[in-house]
């Protein structure tokens, strides 16, 4: 067996990291851990080490690690069929069995299901589909797309465009300049204190309407939305949000794409975020707890209005010219269907609706006196702590001061993995949907403990 030293240094010598400081970790300066096997909530590195991974990965492995079922499918279709492809109406049961299931969990005025790689692809995918809609449809000029400060998208080229995290635009000359941004609905970073979150919510529909007018509602495709937002900081929407935006899209007849890839299959204690919150997406975009990273799978779920205008353009123009080699790759679609039976055999979706709020509350509950916790808030199985360097006038930290990534090693050494968020000091927790009330207590003391290290 390869001893770790070996691992380590090949690793800085041949690895190209994503989402890396990329010289510090081929200098030696910024290690990761290199992890050797999981069970449930728990990954285990090459030290020995077991930690309670509380973000679940990237939040993609919903139904926890080590699932037999899982591993067996996988197993199962590539001793039969590890590859064929989907291009001319080709399929798998494997790949024809999960837009099945897909389907029968999709609100009901969805349509079919287009299966890609991640949730960056099913984005491209996305704009793509819109595009050419509005080309069907004889309406060449309204082609931009709003999305929001604060999004996370993916980091292709337009799905980094849309995203809204000066980190993932910066020095890749984008975002393209079809995409806009738009106000992020972050209450607890509003400008004005002073604003209610319902008046926070009347802010952000104005604030869309302006933009909306100054482009031209003839020129804006598409809204492209997280449920709720994820990497930009785990933030539930302010009350009444949804309720302000959905009417104005329909008004100037823009597209609404719910980007569901950390909110679908079950995280917010639903199995999507647009039924959770009452919207009506004409495009959906999933991913990770589809097959909850057992094996790469996206997926762009089409509403019957959409679908109608596709099935008008393949009859005037022929074959739709989209597509990857790996569409609905079989053994993603063998481990997306054992995935889905899980998640309800285990009823995880309940319990993330159960287990999530009571990590929110306790979380909540433990911090409450400490001077530096500007907010704990949170919806189903996601959590955000936001550190702040002065309370009562909201004063955030220097970034230079690296406080929550601090915390996050400090959390590391007490055994629990949590996620720095990329912009401001959060804490974000995400931890696979069968956490258990005491893995729950775990990760709250281990937080409360990091950051008395750390704070004070
Ligand atoms: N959309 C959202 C909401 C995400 O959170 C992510 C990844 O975290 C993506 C898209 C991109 O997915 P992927 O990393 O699989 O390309």
């Amino acid at each position: 067996m390869l001893t770790n030293d070996q691992l380590a240094k090949w690793d800085r010598e041949s690895f190209l990291h994503p989402s890396t400081h990329l010289a510090q970790h081929a200098r030696g300066e910024a290690p990761g851990r290199i992890i050797k096997s999981a069970e449930g909530c728990f990954v285990t590195d090459r030290d020995g080490n077991r930690l309670l991974d509380a973000f679940a990965g990237l939040y993609c492995v919903n139904i926890g690690y080590g699932r037999k079922e899982v591993a067996e499918a996988i197993a199962e279709q590539a001793h039969e069929l590890a590859y064929y492809h989907a291009y001319v109406g080709h399929g798998t049961e494997a790949s024809i069995t999960l837009a099945h299931m897909v389907m029968e969990r999709a609100p009901a005025h969805m349509s079919k299901v287009y299966f890609g790689l991640g949730g960056s692809d099913a984005n491209e995918t996305n704009i793509k589909l819109v595009w050419y809609m509005n080309n069907i449809l004889g309406r060449p000029g309204k082609k931009k797309i709003i999305s929001r400060w604060r999004a996370y998208h993916g980091s292709g080229l337009m799905s980094g465009s849309l995203t809204g995290l000066s980190l993932f635009h910066q020095k890749f000359d984008l975002p393209f300049d079809t995409v806009r941004h738009t106000t992020s609905p972050y209450w607890f970073r509003r400008d004005d204190l002073g604003l209610t979150e319902e008046q926070f919510s009347a802010k952000c529909a104005a604030d869309l309407e302006e933009l909306i007018e100054a482009e031209g509602a003839d020129t804006i495709a598409a809204f492209i939305a997280e449920p709720m937002l994820g990497t930009g900081g785990i933030v539930p929407p302010p009350r009444g949000y949804w309720e302000a935006i959905e009417p104005i899209l329909q008004k100037s007849d823009i597209l609404l794409i719910a980007d569901e890839v950390v909110t679908g299959f079950g995280r917010l204690g639903t199995m999507f975020g647009s039924t959770h919150y009452g919207i009506t997406p004409d495009i959906m975009t999933i991913a990770k707890g589809l097959t909850s990273a057992y094996a790469p799978l996206s997926g762009t779920i089409v509403s019957d209005k959409v679908w109608k205008v596709l099935e008008q353009g393949t009859d005037e123009f022929g074959p739709l010219g989209h597509g990857w080699t790996y569409s609905a790759h079989p053994i993603g679609a063998a481990a997306g269907v054992a995935n889905l039976k899980l998640l309800d055999t285990m009823n995880l979706v309940a319990n993330a609706g159960d287990v999530g709020p009571y990590l929110t509350r306790t979380m909540a509950e433990a911090l409450a006196d400490h001077p530096n916790m500007g907010e704990v808030r949170g919806e189903g199985m996601l959590t955000a702590v936001e550190l702040v360097e002065d309370r009562e006038a909201r004063v955030f930290f220097d970034p230079a001061r690296k406080v929550v990534p601090q915390i996050v090693a400090a959390m590391g050494r007490r055994g629990v993995i949590a996620r720095a968020m990329p912009q401001g000091d959060i804490i974000g927790y995400a931890p696979p949907l069968c956490l258990s009330r005491e893995e729950a207590d775990t990760v709250v003391s281990a937080t409360a403990d990091a950051i008395r290290e750390v704070l004070g």
